[in-house]
């Protein structure tokens, strides 16, 4: 009954489903579409696809069941009945990654984790350009990966950011080194558990050369038998921390590489990224020393722990990318302890299953004064348990303007929601532009 033998069928029509409809075209494989969402916030791009067929919303008149493979996007849950109905009947699954891992020869790099993924994408990449290796990041990070060859874009390697969404539709990933950064609650929504997570999140390791392993978190470690280079903050590794000249330096291999002090980027969880990155070259036996002055003056993507406004002794710190409980636990704890005057938090948004409670130590700790907004701000309130010092509002322009008033010098601002922001914005970006607009309005004001 498998009527259309030799089709693919792209699932999810988003930035993804595109860049997969335009390299299905390239390699001239025929195709279907097809979305559950009846609205699509954009449908622009696909004015090219007339002659496709498309299953938008309705999936009633679509069997996946009788197509060769599923072509199937990040956002899409393979939880669902069709695809899992398709899969039982031997219907192959694949995805955007997959397809072009499997179509190039240029060496990659594969970096996935609950935090930091970005930075040390984007880092790796500087400093592999700045020791003249040509590199191009994608993947998670906004390139979608299948669009670099309909450009035909080449590069001397890439580097990958890989979500565990993307990674649970991957099967080999013959990488020169992949790294899983770390591993904190995230996703618990579309994850029965921990370990489902961390099964999906331990596929950077399938046909990798070599991993890259955190010390300081045992969730790092590769579950296969590979190489591997480790890095800490911590402890003693291939690449790590210890003093040097009285002060604390960057390791690499028992050698001196440079002071922590010197590092564009702020923040303990931002050194361990700069390790990370380090240990991925030294993993594929580049040289490191080439990438100093890119160190030097990189300093961090925006809405990740980013100073926006700093006067009259007051600073406001924008980690709008904070989207889980982990990337908010490491930005109280690497600010906290700068702070001389109250660390103000502010937080919230769709919290997706996670258990805030393993925020209250740090709270108690660090945080003044907290204030909550968005769709779980009131669970929030009762899992951190700090009922003395939260006020729970409605919207961040509410939150923003409720700290205000109360403002002293040496106080510093911290937005970092460990939510989702989907409940009132777009996507984190759009978060934090809402959040420097709150804040620029302030700053103008005084
Ligand atoms: P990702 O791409 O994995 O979401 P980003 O590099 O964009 O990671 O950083 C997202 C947020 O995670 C930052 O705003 C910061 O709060 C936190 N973060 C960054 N690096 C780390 C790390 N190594 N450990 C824990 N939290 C981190």
């Amino acid at each position: 009954n498998r009527t259309h033998n030799g089709k693919q069928l792209i699932v999810g029509m988003g930035q993804t489903g595109l860049s997969l409809a335009r390299y299905c075209r390239m390699q001239g494989w025929p195709f279907d579409v097809c979305d559950s969402r009846s609205h699509l916030p954009d449908l622009s791009g696909w004015s090219d696809f007339n002659d496709v067929d498309m299953f938008i919303g309705d999936w009633q008149s679509l069997d996946m069941s009788v197509y060769q493979r599923l072509l199937v996007s990040p956002g899409v849950p393979l939880a669902s009945g069709e695809i899992q109905a398709a899969m039982a009947v031997g219907v192959e699954l694949s995805c955007d990654i997959q397809l072009f891992v499997d179509a190039i020869s240029t060496p990659f790099f594969a970096i996935t984790g609950s935090n930091g993924k970005s930075t040390v994408t984007i880092l790796l990449t500087g400093m592999l350009n700045a020791a003249g290796v040509t590199a191009i990041a994608a993947g998670n990070i906004g390139v979608a990966v299948l669009d670099l060859l309909v450009e035909g874009q080449s590069a001397d390697v890439f580097v990958l950011e890989l979500s565990s969404f993307q990674l649970e539709m991957c099967q080999q990933l013959p990488s020169l080194a992949g790294t899983l950064l770390n591993l904190s609650p995230d996703h618990l929504d579309r994850y029965a558990d921990m370990d489902h997570y961390w099964q999906a999140k331990q596929r950077i390791f399938n046909s990798a050369q070599c991993a890259v392993v955190n010390l300081d978190d045992d969730f790092s470690r590769p579950e296969v038998n590979i190489d591997t280079v480790s890095f800490s903050v911590q402890q003693a590794a291939d690449v790590c921390l210890q003093t040097h000249q009285q002060k604390p330096w960057i390791w690499v291999d028992d050698q001196p590489l440079m002071a922590i002090a010197e590092l564009g980027i702020s923040g303990l969880h931002n050194v361990a990224n700069v390790a990370a990155a380090l240990a991925m070259m030294k993993a594929a036996n580049m040289d490191v020393t080439a990438s100093v002055d890119f160190l030097r003056t990189f300093k961090g993507l925006p809405h990740r722990c980013q100073t926006v406004a700093d006067k009259h002794d007051i600073r406001f710190i924008n980690d709008s990318k904070g989207t889980n409980v982990g990337s908010t636990l490491a930005a109280i704890e690497g600010i906290g302890p700068t702070v001389e005057g109250r660390l103000i938090w502010l937080a919230g948004g769709v919290g997706k299953g996670q258990d805030f409670s393993c925020l209250a130590d740090i709270c108690q700790r660090y945080v003044s004064a907290c204030v909550l907004f968005g769709q779980d701000a009131n669970l929030i309130a009762q899992q951190i348990n700090a009922a003395n010092h939260t006020v729970v509002v409605e919207t961040l322009e509410q939150a923003v303007a409720h700290v205000i008033p109360e403002l002293q010098s040496g106080d510093v601002v911290l937005f970092s929601p460990a939510c989702a922001s989907f409940d009132q914005f777009k996507n984190f970006s759009e978060r934090g532009d809402a959040f420097v607009h709150c804040v620029t309005q302030w700053e103008q004001g005084l």
